[in-house]
């Protein structure tokens, strides 16, 4: 099966997508090909599209092939990282043009929007896109793109994606959806409505910490040649090697989203039910203001991260960091071991304590990224790092 068939099921195109057994040796796996040049037959005879490594690379094919197929989309494009494939989509913009993008966004989202393409020009706002006042407000004649994340970092609101497109297409503007906390095995942008997925393949995609890495996957080829022509003139490639290990990676997406879930959801409904624990946050609870939309939305499960709100202000939630053994302080998130992060001093230092504040992202608020081991091991560490 070397083309995405879309009619085949989630986990047989992630194990074969874009790639098939390499016609030279018959290897199973898709070499790397770690060459930065092709030899040319004559001059500007060369095979396929491979005559430099930045414009293409077998190996780095097969991944965008195979990333294409599981978000159900036409074309790929991978980057050397999820702000690196994101800037491309910014670099689509002209000196004047607006982004609405929703509020409580990715901190690097955030400062690449603000002060790096804010400083060329690029005018941005920052909205609650669960407020549809508050978003229908905030386009301006010159808006070109829209961008939200959902569920959103670090208090997992969910955006509904179908309405927003809607929303934003009547109004001239592309939807670009960052995909990176659902992966395409639970939310599927672009059949809802959106132009644009974009992913941190470091998080979920690559699932094991070890790669740093972006995608831009879509279906419009006119909006696939621009990125592709900004892929290769801006030169933000990933390493041939990590795509290797992201093609790895992705063959085991399915079954690793579904165990995230699985502990996901345990571990949310008995934090719900812990004494020590003022309030949790998670999409697959009944609690969850928005859990009707979620289930809609993410049909196959709720993933792996969890946001809650300890008893006892920042001195507890501290210690309960500092407690646990199993899960390990870090920031990032999406790898099969379980992570704990206190995002009022890590991931969102750099937002001000006022936006902080409005966000809802407290002093004894604590991000989880659950991990796949063994639940009840999960459960007994958070049990002792509470008490
Ligand atoms: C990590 C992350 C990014 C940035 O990706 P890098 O691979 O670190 O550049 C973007 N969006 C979200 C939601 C993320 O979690």
């Amino acid at each position: 099966m070397s083309e995405a068939s879309s009619s085949k099921g989630f986990g047989t195109r992630a194990i074969h997508a874009g790639q098939a057994p390499d016609p030279s040796t018959g290897a199973i796996m898709t070499p790397i090909f770690q060459s930065a040049t092709f030899a040319q037959e004559s001059p500007g005879v060369f095979k396929e599209d491979y005559d430099y490594s930045r414009a293409s690379n077998p190996t780095r094919k097969a991944l965008e092939k195979n990333l294409a197929s599981l978000e159900g989309a036409e074309f790929g494009l991978c980057f050397a990282s999820g702000v690196s494939a994101e800037a491309a989509v910014l670099h689509l913009l002209k000196t004047g043009d607006h982004v609405v993008l929703c509020d409580d966004v990715y901190g690097g989202t955030n400062r690449l929007f603000h002060r790096v393409f804010g400083q060329l020009g690029i005018e941005v706002t920052l909205v609650d896109m669960t407020d549809q006042d508050a978003f229908e407000a905030a386009f301006c004649e010159n808006t070109k793109v829209v961008w939200l994340e959902t569920p959103t970092n670090p208090t997992l609101k969910i955006i509904d994606i179908a309405k927003v497109s809607e929303e934003a297409h009547a109004k001239g503007a592309i939807v670009c959806v960052d995909n990176t906390f659902c992966s395409p095995y639970l939310q599927s942008p672009l059949a809802l409505g959106a132009d644009i997925v974009c992913h941190s393949t470091t998080k979920y995609m690559g699932g094991h910490s070890d790669v740093i890495g972006g995608a831009l996957l879509m279906n419009d080829p006119d909006l696939h040649e621009r990125l592709k022509f900004i892929q290769l003139s801006v030169g933000a490639v990933p390493g041939i090697l990590d795509c290797f290990l992201l093609l790895r990676s992705t063959k085991t997406l399915h079954v690793r989203m579904q165990r995230h879930s699985e502990n996901g959801m345990q571990l949310a409904r008995w934090l719900e039910a812990h004494p020590n624990v003022e309030r949790v946050l998670y999409p697959g609870l009944e609690s969850h203001p928005q859990h009707a939309l979620a289930r809609e939305q993410m049909p196959n499960g709720f993933g792996g991260m969890i946001t809650l709100y300890v008893k006892g202000g920042l001195a507890k939630a501290k210690s309960m960091l500092e407690k646990v053994q199993i899960f390990t302080i870090a920031e990032s998130l999406g790898g099969v071991e379980s992570l704990i992060e206190h995002p009022g001093i890590m991931t969102h230092a750099s937002v001000p304590p006022d936006q902080r504040e409005k966000l809802g992202i407290s002093d004894s608020l604590v991000r989880l990224s659950v991990g796949i081991e063994d639940v009840e091991d999960l459960m007994a560490d958070l049990d002792q790092s509470l008490s």
